[in-house]
């Protein structure tokens, strides 16, 4: 993918900023001309949601994106998001019923329509699972029932906020872990799609434990990286566990903020950003970012406001959801994320803020230099750090660090270049492997200038493992200055 193309300011813009923005795509976005503009109003990554539509059509998205990606010469990701074993209850005769606080509720297994005392439940792992005084939440935390008795194929529950309930809507077991399995007849058949159509990220809902990350790594068969959704308390409980076996997480703050107060959903954001960090996994911060611009042009400042402290805190990824797949305005809502994060970014307080995680270095070579590259950084004036690297691991540990300069990453490894959208301050381009010393000089240097980080006088950090093209073996640190000269001719 090297390319001379001068690239357009705002292509240069996004390949600066050092938080990346995944949009999802949708009714909204659908079309070759809108995922386009999304792309050049800053999206880096693409998530397509397979909680809605058809596959065909999904097969679509993934060929306008990947066509992007050849029409800017620019690596882009795709994140297949599987909509998990998130339970429903049945229908209604008439589709709708008035639940009234204080009124008995049933949920059991027959096959008739449902009224105001009782519907059906369609799973039958829940009613083994259940204890009495049991919360159970119905259309995303609106309504909630208190478990009674329990059978093998009966739930008496007492309503204890009533409202409105209609058909299929969801259903939420926040206080228990529930027997089910990660993933379901259509996540399975969702992530074989998925793979076949060479996504670079498959994301699992409602993870539970990290059992169920370990059954997902085994089917995608390191086809695909793997991220795990974080919004079940279960998962809090074993996060560093489920940390260790997934490649990338999500604060997946919609449904957290349904199985736990929403209070607790700041500081859980932060933690499990910290404890990303800390152990090298991108991390993604989600939902409800720009919700007002679903329908409006324009953020609220609170709105505003959450997307910077996502930033702050040190997030890899800033995802939208309904903004960009169903909302009016989807190309506006990209660009305002796009000027948050540019703001934030140059805020000279940005770095010492998004350094409040401590992080130790793991006792291996890679880890040392990668510490080493972000402090050479601190001391001495430097455009860039250069990373050559085949798996992505090397950029992963330097990302980590959160450097004060953008990390440009070489890779012969289209896949890994594509994986690498989700990483925080890198920007990856696919090149030929080298085979020596000089040729990793030169192409540093030519590469750095090609993307705009030569500057006369300043240095390149350069991170590379001799022998050259051997996975794992990163081993050289080599500081480059810049004279004028490189810069004749770009
Ligand atoms: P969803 O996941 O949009 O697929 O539900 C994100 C969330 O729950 O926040
Ligand atoms: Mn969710």
């Amino acid at each position: 993918m090297e390319t001379s193309m001068p690239l357009a300011e705002n292509l240069k813009n996004k390949q600066q900023r050092r938080v990346k923005i995944l949009a999802t795509l949708g009714p909204a976005s659908d079309s070759p001309e809108m995922i386009e503009k999304l792309f050049l109003a800053g999206a880096n990554a693409f998530r397509i949601n397979m909680s809605h539509g058809e596959q065909a059509d999904k097969a679509a998205l993934v060929t306008h994106i990947r066509a992007l990606e050849r029409k800017y010469a620019m690596p882009t990701t795709i994140l297949v998001d599987l909509q998990g074993p998130k339970l429903r209850i049945g229908k209604f005769a008439g589709g709708k019923v008035m639940l009234e606080t204080g009124a008995a509720f049933t949920l059991d297994q027959l096959e008739d329509d449902g009224n105001a005392s009782r519907v059906r439940l369609p799973h039958q792992e829940i009613f083994d699972a259940l204890e009495p005084q049991t919360r159970l939440l119905l259309d995303d935390g609106k309504l909630v029932l208190r478990v009674q008795s329990v059978t093998s194929d009966k739930i008496e529950t007492i309503v204890e906020v009533g409202g409105p309930l209609s058909d299929r809507k969801g259903l939420n077991v926040p206080d228990v872990v529930i027997p089910v399995a990660a993933l379901t007849a259509k996540d399975r058949s969702d992530l074989a799609f998925a793979v076949e159509q060479g996504v670079d990220w498959i994301a699992m809902s409602f993870v539970q434990r990290p059992e169920d990350v370990a059954e997902g790594r085994k089917l995608i068969g390191g086809k695909a990286a793997l991220l795990a959704k974080i919004e079940k308390p279960a998962a809090i409980q074993r996060l560093d566990e489920i940390l260790e076996l997934a490649d990338a997480v999500m604060v997946a703050r919609g449904d957290l903020g349904v199985e736990l107060p929403p209070e607790q959903v700041p500081p859980l954001q932060k933690q499990i950003v910290s404890a990303a960090r800390r152990l090298g996994r991108p991390v993604v911060v989600a939902t409800q970012m720009l919700e007002s611009m679903i329908t409006s042009p324009s953020p609220t400042r609170a709105e505003v406001s959450d997307v910077a402290t996502a930033i702050y805190d040190g997030a890899d990824a800033i995802m939208l959801s309904a903004e960009t797949a169903a909302g009016a305005w989807p190309e506006e809502a990209v660009s305002i994320m796009d000027r948050i994060a540019k703001q934030v970014e140059s805020d000279p307080d940005y770095y010492s803020r998004v350094h409040f995680t401590k992080i130790n270095a793991d006792e291996t070579t890679a880890d040392a230099l990668a510490l080493s590259s972000a402090q050479i950084v601190k001391t001495v004036d430097t455009n860039a750090i250069v990373c050559f690297t085949s798996s992505g691991s090397t950029a992963r540990r330097i990302s980590r660090e959160r450097p004060e300069v953008p990390i440009l990453v070489l890779t012969p490894h289209i896949d890994t270049a594509r994986r690498l959208g989700l990483l925080w301050g890198s920007l990856s381009v696919r090149t030929r492997d080298i085979g020596s010393f000089e040729e990793m000089v030169a192409k540093g240097k030519r590469m750095a200038m090609r993307h705009h980080y030569g500057q006369a006088g300043g240095r390149l950090i350069m991170l590379a493992g001799v022998p050259f093209g051997t996975p794992g073996s990163t081993n050289v640190l080599h500081v480059v200055r810049l004279t004028g000269d490189e810069l004749k001719g770009f």
